[in-house]
């Protein structure tokens, strides 16, 4: 019998090949300006006309191309950058699988034009359906220049499957948005139909997408930036303030490369948990760089999709760092961050030395604070990570308060404290620094100084907070220690009540409760958490945890949140309350190293920030 198979002619297989990198004139900008950017390209110009259907052309400065290069860069497989399996995994180049420009001339009529800068002159190619019907020499400037003309002209069901020019163009930008923001060094232009839609200078991440988005959005930025020795991120987030209905300014980039993540997209969205409403989104441009060999990039033609080695991992680093960033913005809501030094540059991340710096800091736990009981040392090592990041809000405090201005308008508010406090000159420097900044106003809040102008602490709100985290931990963790009592108290409760109470033992005694029942809607006390020792009587503790229970009831939380939040409540320190120096900086310090500052669980704001600023302002009115 006749052999009937046989290899594909080079057109077809191009063809084939071409349906799955060169979906969409988007498609083919894409894969144009990512060889521009492999080949060191600083200035990009972008034409386009009829979304991209009649006309895209990508003219770039980049290295350009030898006459044997440029002949060999539209065949299949063909790529000066990688050369061997292993290089696989050491990729930094956008480009690597040698398709684009054989998928591209497959599928559209193609005249690419390119120059060394070593030569003279340069190298005209015209390829159609992967033909190449000409080359010759040609004057032209050095790098590259490609234009793409009817793109699909010889597959009619693909370019019939092509939308409004408006939804393509629409594509198109998105893709030309990537690039621009991946690569803010890299100046571009942009002309659809001979407009001029983008004319964009070399410049720095914040600018670029200033320049992409408006000048709005520049408010909105709040720099985020990490780094550990496997991983670094840094970019944007939007302030939750800015968080909008719809999706759209979302983007990661990994190793400067726009990938799609729900997965990473969740990272993000769960680090504004309780900041923003549910279906909000915020805008963020973020960048992790990661060495090439954790992950895969091969995973689909289009490199849009990418595989961890440890993906758990870059979620988490990715949470916390996000999660930092926004603490440290609702400290500062107008700061300029690329003015300050708390934060470093908004470019590329670099070294580690936030956590270098870290690993020599220690929190100073003062367990004499109601309630007084002891952290278990796991959560004090926790809590000390936590906390360090919020520190740098106090860093350089004193060396930066601008002398002359505070002379000149008398405003000595930093000192009239520091006079306050009797006992700073008795404790070591670190120590006595941070307490001279606390300072109890009506027994309520406690104002502390940060470097940019003063919070206002809410303390029962961010006591309720603090206690709500640890119960949440130690009812998951299970680590309780009870104070046994010698003679138990009994109490008596409604039939209703007592129903409830019964229902919720399990969950109570899981906080180091020992309630016990006794028959006809009676308990018995044996125990209570070692830090509620003191507070009250045993029976009040029990009564107002179940009246807080019942009112939470109607919110529809879990069983354990509630009972948390309940505890907390009743536990946490009131309005009205006199603190000591110590209690207040312990207070402080707690609330800063929980994992969710900002509100008390039933939604009060922890702190308020006030800018110096704003403060000027309003004496200059
Ligand atoms: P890949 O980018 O995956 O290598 P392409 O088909 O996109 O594959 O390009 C093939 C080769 O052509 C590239 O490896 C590069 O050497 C060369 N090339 C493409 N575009 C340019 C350009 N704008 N400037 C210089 N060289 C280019
Ligand atoms: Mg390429």
């Amino acid at each position: 019998m006749a052999e009937i198979i046989q290899l594909l002619p080079d057109a077809i297989a191009n063809q084939i090949a071409a349906g799955e990198v060169v979906q969409r004139p988007a498609s083919v900008v894409k894969e144009l300006l990512e060889n521009s950017i492999d080949a060191g390209a600083t200035y990009i110009q972008v034409i386009v006309k009829d979304g991209g259907k009649t006309l895209i052309q990508v003219i770039d400065n980049g290295c350009g191309m030898s006459p044997a290069d440029a002949r060999m860069s539209f065949e299949r497989h063909a790529t000066s950058k990688i050369r061997e399996a292993a290089d696989l995994f050491a990729i930094r180049t956008m480009g690597f699988r040698g398709e684009a420009l054989a998928s591209i001339g497959a599928v559209a009529q193609v005249e690419m034009k390119t120059r060394l800068y070593k030569d003279e002159i340069g190298t005209a190619i015209k390829v159609e359906g992967s033909k190449v019907i000409a080359q010759e020499p040609c004057s032209s400037p050095p790098g590259t220049s490609f234009s793409v003309k009817n793109l699909f002209y010889n597959v009619p069901a693909r370019r019939q499957f092509l939308k409004s020019d408006t939804i393509e163009m629409r594509r198109l930008i998105e893709e030309f948005q990537r690039v621009a923001i991946a690569n803010p060094d890299v100046g571009f232009s942009f002309f659809n139909n001979n407009t001029e839609l983008y004319h964009l200078q070399s410049t720095n991440l914040r600018q670029r997408i200033v320049g992409l988005f408006g000048s709005t959005s520049n408010k909105k930025l709040v720099p985020v930036q990490e780094s550990t020795d496997v991983i670094q991120v840094h970019g944007f987030v939007g302030s939750p303030a800015h968080a909008k209905k719809r999706r759209g300014e979302q983007y990661f980039f990994v190793n400067n490369r726009y990938i799609k993540s729900n997965y990473l997209n969740h990272a993000v969205i769960s680090a504004y948990e309780n900041l923003i409403p549910k279906e909000n989104y915020p805008l963020y441009v973020i960048f992790i760089d990661i060495d090439p060999s954790r992950i895969d990039i091969n995973v689909h033609p289009t490199k849009q999709e990418i595989k961890f080695d440890d993906e758990r991992l870059v979620y988490h680093y990715l949470k916390v760092a996000v999660r930092h960033a926004l603490g440290q913005h609702s400290m500062m809501p107008t700061i300029d961050f690329d003015l300050n030094p708390i934060i470093s540059n908004s470019g590329h991340a670099q070294g580690n030395s936030r956590h270098a710096a870290d690993a020599d800091w220690k929190i100073t736990t003062n367990d004499t604070f109601r309630p007084n009981q002891q952290l278990p040392e796991e959560e004090k090592v926790r809590n000390s990570h936590n906390l360090s990041n919020w520190k740098s809000l106090y860093e350089g405090l004193d060396a930066d308060l601008p002398t002359q201005e505070v002379e000149q308008a008398s405003l000595t508010i930093a000192s009239s404290w520091d006079d306050s406090d009797n006992e700073a000159d008795s404790k070591p420097p670190a120590e006595a620094k941070e307490t001279s900044r606390l300072f109890q106003m009506h027994h309520t809040y406690i104002v502390s100084q940060i470097k940019s102008g003063f919070l206002v602490i809410d303390q029962q709100a961010a006591h309720e907070r603090i206690l709500f985290e640890r119960y949440l931990k130690r009812m998951q963790s299970k680590e309780v220690s009870t104070q046994q009592k010698l003679f138990p108290k009994s109490i008596t409760l409604t039939p209703a009540d007592a129903t409830l109470l019964q229902e919720l033992l399990p969950a109570i005694n899981s906080l180091g409760f020992d309630v016990q029942e006794f028959g006809q809607d009676s308990f018995v006390i044996h125990g209570i958490p070692t830090e509620l020792v003191g507070l009250q009587n045993e029976e009040m503790i029990v009564e107002q945890l179940l009246e807080q229970l019942k009112l939470n009831l109607e919110l529809k939380i879990d069983k354990t949140e509630n009972i948390a939040r309940s505890l907390a409540k009743s536990a946490a320190v009131k309005r009205k309350q006199k603190l000591e120096q110590e209690e207040m900086q312990e207070l402080v310090d707690q609330l800063f190293a929980c994992e969710s500052p900002y509100k008390s669980p039933s939604g009060r704001n922890c702190f308020i920030a006030f800018e110096l600023d704003e403060l000027e302002k309003r004496f200059k009115q």
